[in-house]
Formats: structure tokens, sequence, C-alpha cells
């Protein structure tokens, strides 16, 4: 067995998206345009919003790859042109495979659009390899109260199984590639170990208080990411009272990426085909 050590830190930028809200965007960024497979890393808010702020992504089409979203606090409300239409609540998570083609709106629920109130969640894209890009649409609803989850004897550390395993527990979301998707807490100087596939991509996100990473205890701050080195096991402890982290790894697709905003194909003549097929209406429409 191998550590996995922290090779790289990237503080996130602080950007707004869709219709304006605040995001923490540890990439794409310049210089790691995507940590293959993975394509983009959003943690939307916390926001606090009063009566009327409440702000979403409205209409828009996605293609060749998967779109992960995962509630903390508040409520997203969804429709696509598919049909289908839902709710994400906190601990929530709706793993959707674009493929061939959806245009969907991701917004705030009506009650947090005329009551205000706290929105914090992520959003991860996971790329699709070139033989599933054109795939069906599909999602996956996982439910806060049925997401396997792992806890220490003494309570002090705890990890949602989103996708992939930990202390074998086997995680909610089927993937289309090997991924694994944890959340976990901790509380001050407890610590874990995981085991990784060694064939992954892996990086650890801090999202609350601090981390000391790897077998170095490489300190990880709120905020920061840590691309880590190959290895198949890892070693995380918390250096704050409560330290909150996704830990995420994915099977390199070591193919071409050709992406344009909600499009993420091979080649550039995919990319365009997209657009003509966006265009042209192939991806229908919400039916309202
Ligand atoms: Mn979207």
């Amino acid at each position: 067995m191998s550590a996995r050590e922290v090779h790289r830190i990237v503080h996130s930028q602080r950007l707004r998206e869709g219709g304006g809200f605040a995001v923490r965007r540890p990439f794409p960024a310049p210089g790691l345009e995507l940590v293959d497979p993975f394509l983009l890393l959003d943690e939307m808010g916390p926001s606090d919003y009063k009566p009327g702020e409440a702000v979403g992504a409205p209409d828009h089409p996605h293609r060749g790859f998967e779109t992960v979203t995962y509630m903390l606090d508040g409520e997203f409300e969804h429709e696509d042109s598919a049909g289908n239409r839902g709710s994400i609540r906190p601990g929530d998570v709706q793993w959707m495979t674009a493929g061939d083609g959806v245009i969907h709106s991701e917004m705030p629920a009506a009650w947090v659009r005329e009551r205000g109130g706290r929105v914090h969640g992520f959003q991860l894209w996971v790329n699709l390899p070139a033989r599933d890009k054109r795939v069906g649409p599909r999602y996956q609803d996982v439910r806060a109260e049925t997401m396997p989850t792992w806890a220490s004897d003494d309570g002090r550390a705890t990890i949602k199984v989103i996708a992939g395993a930990a202390m074998g527990v086997q995680g909610a979301a089927q993937t289309r590639i090997p991924i694994t998707y944890l959340d976990l807490t901790l509380a001050r100087d407890a610590s874990i170990e995981l085991e990784v596939p060694s064939a992954q991509t892996a990086f650890v996100y801090v999202f609350n208080g601090a981390l000391a990473v790897g077998d170095a205890g490489r300190p990880v701050n709120d905020g920061d990411m840590a691309l880590l080195t190959g290895g198949d096991r890892l070693q995380l402890r918390s250096s704050t009272d409560r330290a909150c982290a996704l830990v995420l790894a994915g099977e390199p697709l070591r193919e071409p990426v050709a992406r344009y905003g909600p499009f993420v194909m091979n080649t550039a003549d995919e990319i365009q085909q997209a657009f003509r097929d966006y265009q042209s209406g192939r991806f229908g429409q919400i039916a309202r």
C-alpha cells in the first residue's frame, strides 16, 4: 500500500454562474482545464437569500457528460425537456446523465424564492467516454434518507458514500466509469484512512474547517482543493473543530476533450453538431 500525498493545492475562485448565483470553483481554471474525468466542480453558496433574491440556472442544454447535484441546504427544483421534474432537498443527490442531450432548468424552490433562506450545495460535471456521449438521458435520484453512510464507532468521523465505496460501504449511484464520490465530516483530530483505487485520479475539496492530508499531513484549508499523487490509500485528519470535505476520484478517460459552454464532446465538429441540433430544436423543450 502506498500513500497518496498532496501533489498540488488549488484555491477556488469566487464566480457567478447561471442566473447569477455565487459559487466557489476550484476548476476549471486557467492552467487546470479538467481533472480527468472531472470537468468542473462548483460549490454553490452558501448564500443567505432575502425574499425574492434567490436565483438559479433557467433553461439551458447539456450534451456529452453528467451533472451531479448535491444539496446541503435549501431546495432546488428541476424540470427538463424529457418531461422529468422534481426537487432536490438537503442531503439529496441528483445524478443526471445528459448523454445525447436535455434542456433543463435548475431553480431554487418556490418557497426559497418567496421567503428566502440558505442555499448550499455542489455541482460536479463528470465527463462521459466517447462511447457513451450520445446515450439516452438518465436520472438517478438518491434521497438523503437512503444515502449509504459510514460512521466510526465513536461517531467522530462520518462518510456519505455517493458513489464508489468507502469502509466497505457501497455508494448509491451507478456510474458509467469507475467514480468515487464521498462527503466526509470529521470532528477535531479525528482521522480516517481511505482506500482509493490506484487507477483513479483523486482530489480532496475542503468546504468547512481544515484537514491534514496524506501521511505528510499537508494542511488544506476551507475552499481549497488538493490534487493527490498516485497511491492506494489516503490519510485524512481534521485540524479544526469540524472539517467537511468531498473526496473525489475517477478513472481518467484519456480522450480528447472539446468543450463549449454546456456541451462537452471529443471534437470541434461534434460541438458544432450539438449547436445545430440544439438550434434546430432536436433537444426538445420544457413543457410548461
Ligand atoms: Mn445544468
